[in-house]
């Protein structure tokens, strides 16, 4: 019996998943957390694997992979996957972070992914992340309260602010965190303080800020949720649930979560999808029974990758910008991401798991394809399929302000992509 609940409670859960998780290493360490609590155990990467029945799970800095391994399985037994990512484009501390400047104190910063910057203006910020300590441990850091902002130019020295808003990324978006000069603490003394580790200790950091504005249900019936980090601790946070609901049944085959970290930028890291992690651990899997390479190409080739993360809902002020036979809207069900230059994966194949995935499911789904005259952008699906050489869907939740720092979706909508994956995971 699953004692996972696919209703509303599910996104109260994501709130409060979103709000713990303001970088790539507090969301695998949370979702860690439900997964311990749901029976899965940490497995060490540089030790031998207890491939044994169960629910496994490895962290390697912001990416996590999970999995169970059902009673009875054999060394060919596919692979059902879910793949996600853990960050969000943001500002990110440059290595000497302190700097001043006409009687302020500011904070050097770098942006990461595709960052919509008039969306971090006039924000409170908090910073968090993941301090290296000199004996080669790491601690994570989350100072959630209002600490630096990037402040808009008032509209009276910008007059034309409404016609042409230019930000410079090097010039236009550091943060102020005080007044005075570069005298006294600096940001890192800071952090490591809130830590309560000696700043002396610190060899290095990965640091970043966050609105700490609490994510909320918006809308005449509350039917919106409005939070950062959507794309795509949603997805991940659904995975996590669905995975666990998985674990909960009998499934045929292996159900796996694979959270990459670095997909805003490319997915080219250790922790990418662009790298070996994941098909390292189906091959660890496969060998550690005792497998064959026979026994691998035959898992790989029967295995399916569903790739969740965030598409467009139609923008009621720029609905010219979407494709006229096909308007998502938030609450709809998931998306299914369709484009055939391959920036999404999916295919008439995949069509038909994920609508048997949302029937078994009981929801809805949406078709999501752009305007022509349109950009389209990708996910980890097409880098999953090219690496790994199996069948891969794009999946997705429709929402409004796309990588803002506070972005829009439907309240429903979280709940009824985890009921669909865990179908699918669960099969
Ligand atoms: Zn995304």
């Amino acid at each position: 019996m699953s004692t996972v609940a696919f209703d509303r409670t599910h996104t109260d859960d994501l709130i409060a998943y979103v709000t713990a998780s303001p970088t790539p290493y507090h969301a695998v360490r949370e979702a860690a957390a439900r997964l311990e609590r749901a029976g899965f155990s940490a497995v060490d990467e540089t030790a031998e694997w207890d491939v044994r029945p169960g629910g496994r799970f490895l962290i390697r800095g912001g990416a996590l992979i999970a999995w169970f391994v059902p009673e009875t399985v054999s060394a060919a037994t596919p692979f059902h996957v879910v793949g996600t990512h853990t960050d969000s484009p943001n500002l990110r501390l440059k290595p000497h972070p302190d700097t001043a400047r006409a009687g302020w104190r500011q904070v050097a910063v770098e942006l990461y992914g595709g960052v919509p910057r008039n969306t971090w203006l006039d924000r409170d910020l908090g910073v968090a992340g993941r301090l290296t300590l000199a004996d080669g441990t790491q601690t994570l850091v989350n100072i959630a309260r209002p600490l630096m902002r990037v402040p808009q130019l008032a509209i009276h020295l910008h007059r034309d602010v409404n016609q042409a808003l230019t930000l410079d990324a090097q010039q236009h978006l550091t943060p102020i965190w005080g007044l005075g000069d570069l005298d006294g603490d600096g940001i890192i003394d800071l952090v490591a303080k809130e830590a309560g580790v000696d700043v002396g200790s610190v060899v290095g950091w990965d640091l970043m800020t966050h609105d700490v504005q609490p994510p909320a249900y918006l809308g005449r019936d509350e039917e919106l949720l409005a939070a950062p980090r959507l794309d795509n601790l949603l997805s991940v946070h659904a995975g996590v649930a669905a995975l666990i609901a998985a674990s909960q049944g009998a499934p045929t085959h292996i159900p796996v979560l694979a959270a990459f970290d670095h997909e805003e930028v490319g997915s080219e890291s250790d922790t990418g999808a662009g790298g070996p992690l994941l098909g390292n651990v189906l091959d660890r899997l496969v060998y550690g029974r005792g497998g064959s390479f026979e026994d691998r190409a035959r898992a790989y080739a029967a295995s399916v990758c569903v790739s969740a993360d965030m598409g467009h809902a139609v923008h009621p002020n720029y609905s010219e910008k979407h494709e006229p036979g096909h308007h998502p809207l938030p609450n709809g069900g998931p998306l299914l991401k369709v484009n055939v230059n391959q920036r999404y994966s999916t295919d008439g194949a995949g069509r038909g798991i994920i609508a048997a995935a949302c029937e078994r499911a009981g929801v809805p789904w949406q078709a999501f394809v752009s305007n022509n005259a349109m950009p389209c952008g990708t996910t980890i699906g097409p880098i999953t399929a090219a690496r790994l050489g199996i069948t891969t869907v794009d999946v997705g939740v429709a929402a409004l302000s796309m990588h803002s720092a506070r972005e829009l979706a439907g309240a429903d909508d979280p709940w009824m992509l985890a009921a669909t994956l865990a179908s699918f995971l669960g099969e």
